[in-house]
């Protein structure tokens, strides 16, 4: 780029567009093959810029960037207070969970609302599943998983687990027969002659434990 001065101005020094005011006179800004007409202007923030001047008479430019910048935080502020979580996973989740199970066009309806599937009352307003979703683990990338297939969605019979957890569950993998009955996995820690946690009973079964010692005996340190 070479400066030359310029004959014909437009712009006088003092006068004021937006936040720029002229401190300079114009000149010939050459870019490639395209000249144009420059000049220097101050911004109300203090940034001195060189402006084109056929910019600042069509009033595209009216500051050193500082009013987009500004601007742009702005929308940021004004987006986030009008959608909150509304575009966040969790929020998709919630959304999701009660459509299947209130929405009789929801795809997913008949195999569950149509099941009898339900959510509990707590969980129709978003912000106790939110609160209840960050205190138990949350992580973007899981889904909530119902622990007993065939109980609701609510916080004692729900879990963020990754597809794999779920899978197991539905697969029913894991049957255990204690106290002469044959059960899964989740449906023995809902049990209330379970003692144990679903970590610390997996963890015995690995070791060679019977299902219902497994369950139900908490004698040692496996912790
Ligand atoms: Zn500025």
């Amino acid at each position: 780029m070479f400066v030359v001065p310029v004959e014909r101005r437009k712009v006088n020094v003092g006068q004021r567009f937006g936040r720029l005011a002229i401190v300079g006179v114009p000149f010939y800004m050459q870019a490639g093959k395209k000249r144009t007409h420059g000049v220097v202007c101050e911004c109300e923030c203090g940034e001195a810029k060189i402006v084109g001047v056929d910019n600042i008479l069509r009033g595209v430019t009216t500051s050193c960037g500082c009013w987009h910048r500004e601007k742009a935080a702005i929308d940021v502020c004004k987006h986030n207070r009008k959608h909150g979580f509304s575009e966040s996973a969790i929020y998709r989740a919630w959304h999701g969970m009660k459509g299947r199970c209130f929405n009789a066009n929801d795809a997913g309806y008949v195999r569950y609302g149509a099941r009898g599937i339900t959510v509990c009352q707590e969980w129709w307003s978003f912000q106790p599943f939110l609160e209840w979703s960050q205190a138990n683990g949350y992580m973007e990338g899981l889904t909530i998983d119902r622990i007993d297939n065939n109980g609701p969605y609510a916080p004692w019979n729900c879990r963020w687990a990754t597809q794999q957890q779920q899978a197991n569950n539905r697969r029913g993998c894991n049957m255990l027969a204690a106290f002469g009955e044959t059960k899964s996995l989740s449906q023995w820690l809902l049990d209330s002659r379970c003692a144990v946690s679903e970590s610390m009973l997996r963890r015995r079964l690995k070791m060679g434990w019977t299902a219902q010692e497994a369950i139900t005996n908490q004698r040692d340190s496996v912790a």
